[in-house]
């Protein structure tokens, strides 16, 4: 009867184009002190709201009242050879799509029908779908659901289906029956399996990344990292980092790109990629000075609004510098003529002006 109620999960998450990670209870305290202990390193730059709702981080149940189990999926977005697609510097991969948390909630929210309509799930299930949501350890949920473990990049990973998931957590008033938790791959365990998963003796991600961000393994370093500094990361960028840009103009994935679980994982071919066709002809150049209107066609419904204009802006300014763009000082011309100019914008102009650069 159990493993029926996990079959037709999983079948249901099929049909509706998602990946089934498993079941889980709301137990994450083994995560907490995990996150607890990386949080007192204040390794986490400037994203201060981590620090914050650590009673319902602990303890999802606070997030629905009855909460008593989580279905977890996950949608894969890989992209196929990502950086032949745009003329401008690599994006991650994640940002070629639509803003991914409206339809990855439509299809969660249709799976939960589908199950309810079929009686794998009570009628009067009550649930939250929580995608980047919630104060929630989503990676955790999703570990514990026993299709994967946690590598020392600190992603989720599915030996079945790789890194390049974007996770959805749906917490319920049901029990569910939880899969084997899987704990956090050790070297002890020595695993680097292709079905039971594990970093084992792999450094990979560690040895390719850039900066170093990787240092410890299971820990990252947020301040180093290329994919906070060019999207979360609300002030300027320390010119000791310019030199990565035109490897990584907005995030980052080497990480995964050089991880083994990612080599014959499958690309994501359910959703349109829009970036590819929205900046086709569009030059670094056109960023960097570009207006409100030309972001909003460009980028409106994209992940890279995340980074906010400036942010662009101020990504494109350090890759036109680094790569010796030869529209440099007209851009610079530009930006400086400009009736208003934002405050990053204009340190990372005389950060350019003053050759900061190592
Ligand atoms: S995203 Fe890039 S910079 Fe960040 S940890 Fe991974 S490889 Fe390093
Ligand atoms: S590259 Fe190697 S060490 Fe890094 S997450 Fe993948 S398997 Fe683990």
């Amino acid at each position: 009867m159990l493993f029926k109620r996990i079959e037709n999960l999983e079948k249901c998450a099929k049909e509706h184009g998602l990946i089934y990670l498993g079941c889980s209870d709301l137990d994450v305290t083994q995560d907490f002190v995990h996150f607890e202990n990386w949080l007192a390193k204040k390794n986490y730059g400037d994203m201060a709201f981590l620090t914050l709702n650590q009673k319902v981080r602990k303890d999802p149940k606070k997030l629905l009242p009855g909460a008593q189990s989580a279905v977890l999926l996950a949608k894969n977005y890989k992209v196929p050879k990502p950086n032949r697609l745009l003329s401008i510097a690599p994006i991650a991969s994640y940002a070629y799509y639509q803003d991914y948390h409206k339809i990855l909630r439509q299809e969660c929210l249709r799976f939960i029908s589908a199950c309810k309509r079929d009686g794998t799930l009570m009628a009067d299930t009550d649930y939250r779908v929580t995608i980047d949501s919630a104060p929630l350890l989503e990676r955790a949920l999703a570990r514990k659901g026993g299709r994967g473990f946690i590598g020392k990049n600190t992603l989720f990973i599915s030996p079945r289906h790789g890194s390049f998931l974007l996770l959805a957590s749906i917490i319920l008033t049901e029990p569910l029956p939880a899969n084997a938790d899987h704990g956090y791959a050790t070297e002890k365990s020595g695993l680097r399996h292709k079905d039971h998963g594990g970093c084992g003796s792999c450094r990979r991600c560690q040895i390719k990344c850039p900066t170093q961000a990787l240092a410890q393994d299971y820990q990252l370093d947020v301040s180093r990292c290329l994919a906070y500094l060019t999207i979360e990361n609300r002030g300027t960028i320390p010119t000791e980092y310019w030199k990565h840009l035109p490897r990584a103009f907005f995030g980052c994935d080497i990480c995964q790109n050089v991880c083994p679980y990612n080599r014959e994982t499958p690309v994501n071919e359910d959703w349109p990629r829009i970036i590819p066709e929205r900046l086709k002809g569009v030059s670094t150049f056109e960023i960097a000075v570009m207006d409100q209107a030309a972001y909003e066609k460009w980028f409106a419904g994209t992940p890279l609004t995340r980074a906010k204009i400036f942010g662009l802006k101020r990504n494109a300014l350090i890759v036109m510098y680094v790569t010796h763009d030869h529209r440099l000082s007209e851009a610079l011309t530009l930006i400086k003529k400009a009736p208003e100019i934002h405050p990053v914008i204009r340190a990372t102009v005389k950060q350019i002006e003053a050759y900061e650069v190592d």
